[in-house]
C-alpha cells in the first residue's frame, strides 16, 4: 500500500494503472486521523474506514477536547479559560468550559494538557500556485511589478498537475500553522488549468476552503501589464465563474467550499470585468475581492486611467460594499479608510508580502479604529515565501510597530496606541471570519464549527515567557506549529503531522515541478 498514499501527480491514470482509487487513498488517511487519537472506538475506525474523503468522512459523532493549559474562545467578552475544553457532536461545538464541567468521554477524546487550543485562523489572501515559483532569483530584489514582470510567464508554464501539487503543499503547510479556512486567489489559467483543480485537493485534504475564480482581461497590448499570454477574454471568464458557481457555492453554515469572484487589480482586468463580475456575485451571493492600493505604481496608473486615486475608482466600478474585501490597501488615506469603514469593505492585510516587495506599512491600527474588518493574509507563496500563519501574525504586530516609530516624536506612550499580541490573534480569526461573511467560525462557542488548532507550550521557543502569558508568547516567540488541527471536526494535523497528505512525497514533487516551471 505504499504507494496507495503517494500524492498523484496524475490521478486518472495511476487510478486505471494500478486499480487504486483516489477515494481508497484518501478513505485511508482519514481513518489514521480519525483512529489515532486517544479512545476512539472501533465504531469509529469502522465507518471512517467506508468513508469517502469529501465532507465529514473521518469525523467521529462526539469528540471530547480536554485539559488545553489555555482555550482561548474569541467569544463576546474574548475569555481565555486555564484548564479549559469543548464537547462536539458532528462538528459543532456544543460546549465551551473548564474540563471538570464537560461530558467525561466520548467517540473521541483529545488530551491538550501543556497546550495552548484556539480557534482556526483564517487566511484571507492567498495565491498556493505561487509554490511553483518560491524564491524565484530574478525578482527575489524588486517591487510588485519588476516581481510580476518576472513572473507572468513562468506561471504561464503551469500544468493542471503542478498547480495541484502546489495547492497541496501550500495547504498542508498553511494546516500544520493553525489555519483551517483558506481563501485562495488563482488568477491565471494556463495549459487546461482549471480552479476545479484547487477545490478538489481542498476538498480531499479536509481544509475548508473559500476559492476564487480570479481573472486576468487586460495584457500589455491594451495598456495593461501582464503579457497578452497570461490573460483570458471576458466571455470565456464570466461564463466559467457562472459555471464553477452552479457547481461549487454552498451558502449553508458550515460549508467547505464557497466561490469568491476575484479580478486581479486595477491594472490586469476591463472596466467591464469589474462591473460584470460584480453584478454575478452579488445575484449569487458571492464574495468579492481584488489586489487595490498595494503599490505607488498601482496608484500612479489610477491616476493616469481613471484621474482618480484606487478605491474612488473601485467606487466608480461599484466595488465597495460588505462583501468586498481588498488585499494589501497599504495606501490609503484617512478619507479612504472611513470609506471602507461606511461601506462595510474590508482588508486582507499581508504584512510580509508588503515588506519582501518593499509596498509599504498599511495603517491597520486606523483602520481598526474606523471599525473597517482586518483580516490576515499570507499572500501567494512568492512574495512571502513562508506561508504561516502564526508568522503572519507575529509580522502583523511588529510592522504596526514600526509604523508607530514614524509618529511625530516617537512612538506613543498610550498603550491603547499600540497593536497587541491579542489584536492580531483577533484579527486572524474573527477578523478573517468576518471579512469572508462568515458567523459560523472564527471564535470557540456553542453552535459554531469545530475548527481549531493546538500548540505545545513546552517548546524551547517559549521557555521562560509561557508560563506568564502563554497567548501572548504565541506571537511574541518564533512562530511555531500546530501539534493539531481540527477542522470541522476533523483531525487534519496530530502530532505535527498532516494526516490527509503524504507531505514528503509531495514536497518531492513539487520541487520537480518547480523546476519545470521557473525553467532553472
Ligand atoms: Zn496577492
Amino acid at each position: 500500500m505504499k504507494d496507495a498514499r503517494e500524492p498523484q501527480d496524475n490521478f486518472d491514470e495511476k487510478e486505471k494503472n494500478e486499480g487504486l482509487t483516489r477515494r481508497n487513498f484518501l478513505a485511508g488517511a482519514a481513518a489514521t486521523a480519525s483512529a489515532i487519537a486517544v479512545g476512539a472506538s472501533s465504531e469509529a475506525k469502522a465507518a471512517s474506514s467506508k468513508a469517502s474523503s469529501k465532507g465529514s468522512s473521518g469525523r467521529p459523532k462526539t469528540m471530547l477536547v480536554k485539559n488545553a493549559s489555555v482555550l482561548v474562545t474569541m467569544d463576546k467578552t474574548r475569555r481565555e479559560i486555564k484548564d479549559g475544553g469543548m464537547y462536539i457532536e458532528d462538528g459543532v461545538i456544543k460546549q465551551v468550559d473548564t474540563s471538570d464541567k464537560l461530558p467525561k468521554t466520548a467517540e473521541m477524546v483529545i488530551d491538550m494538557k501543556g497546550q495552548l487550543v484556539l480557534p482556526g485562523l483564517v487566511n484571507t489572501h492567498q495565491h498556493l500556485y505561487q509554490h511553483l515559483t518560491r524564491v524565484a532569483p530574478a525578482c527575489q530584489d524588486g517591487n510588485v511589478w519588476n516581481w510580476l514582470r518576472v513572473l507572468y510567464p513562468m506561471w504561464a508554464r503551469m500544468t493542471p498537475d503542478s498547480e495541484r501539487l502546489a495547492v497541496q503543499v501550500g495547504l498542508a503547510e498553511l494546516a500544520l500553522s493553525g489555519c483551517t479556512t483558506v481563501f485562495d486567489q488563482q488568477y491565471v489559467f494556463p495549459n487546461g488549468c482549471k480552479i476545479d483543480d484547487a477545490i478538489g485537493v481542498a476538498q480531499d485534504m479536509g481544509i475548508r476552503f473559500h476559492a476564487s475564480r480570479g481573472s486576468m482581461s487586460l495584457g500589455q497590448s491594451k495598456g495593461g501589464l501582464p503579457p497578452d499570454s497570461c490573460v483570458e477574454n471576458e466571455k470565456d471568464i464570466l461564463s466559467d465563474c457562472q459555471r464553477v458557481i452552479d457547481k461549487y457555492h454552498d451558502l449553508k453554515p458550515g460549508a467547505m467550499t464557497r466561490i469568491v469572484l476575484a479580478p486581479c487589480s486595477p491594472f490586469s482586468v476591463t472596466d467591464d470585468l469589474m462591473i460584470e463580475s460584480a453584478k454575478l456575485a452579488r445575484q449569487h451571493k458571492c464574495g468579492l475581492h481584488t489586489h487595490l492600493a498595494e503599490s505607488l505604481d498601482e496608484e500612479r496608473y489610477c491616476l493616469k486611467r481613471y484621474g482618480l486615486r484606487p478605491v474612488a475608482a473601485m467606487e466608480k466600478l461599484g466595488w465597495l460594499g460588505n462583501d468586498v474585501w481588498f488585499a494589501h490597501s497599504v495606501h490609503v488615506n484617512d478619507a479612504e479608510i472611513a470609506q471602507y469603514a461606511k461601506t462595510g469593505s474590508g482588508v486582507a492585510h499581508c504584512p510580509s508580502s508588503n515588506m519582501r516587495l518593499a509596498s509599504g506599512m498599511a495603517p491597520i491600527k486606523k483602520m481598526r479604529d474606523a471599525g473597517v474588518k482586518v483580516g490576515l493574509g499570507v499572500d501567494g507563496s512568492s512574495s512571502n515565501d513562508c506561508s504561516h500563519m502564526l508568522a503572519e501574525a507575529r509580522m502583523a504586530m511588529l510592522l504596526a510597530r514600526t509604523l508607530l516609530s514614524e509618529n511625530e516624536g516617537g512612538p506613543p506612550e498610550a498603550k491603547k496606541e499600540w497593536i497587541s499580541a491579542r489584536d492580531c490573534l483577533e484579527m486572524a480569526t474573527l477578523g478573517g471570519a468576518a471579512i469572508l461573511g462568515r458567523d459560523d467560525i472564527g471564535s470557540l462557542e456553542p453552535g459554531k464549527r469545530a475548527d481549531f488548532f493546538a500548540v505545545d507550550t513546552n517548546q524551547r521557543s517559549f521557555a521562560g515567557g509561557s508560563m506568564v502569558d502563554p497567548v501572548a508568547a504565541l506571537v511574541f516567540c518564533a512562530p511555531q506549529n500546530a501539534s493539531y488541527t481540527v477542522i470541522d471536526g476533523r483531525v487534519i494535523v496530530k502530532d505535527g503531522q498532516i494526516t490527509t497528505l503524504d507531505l514528503p512525497i509531495a514536497i518531492e514533487k513539487l520541487n520537480k515541478a518547480s523546476r519545470l516551471v521557473m525553467n532553472v
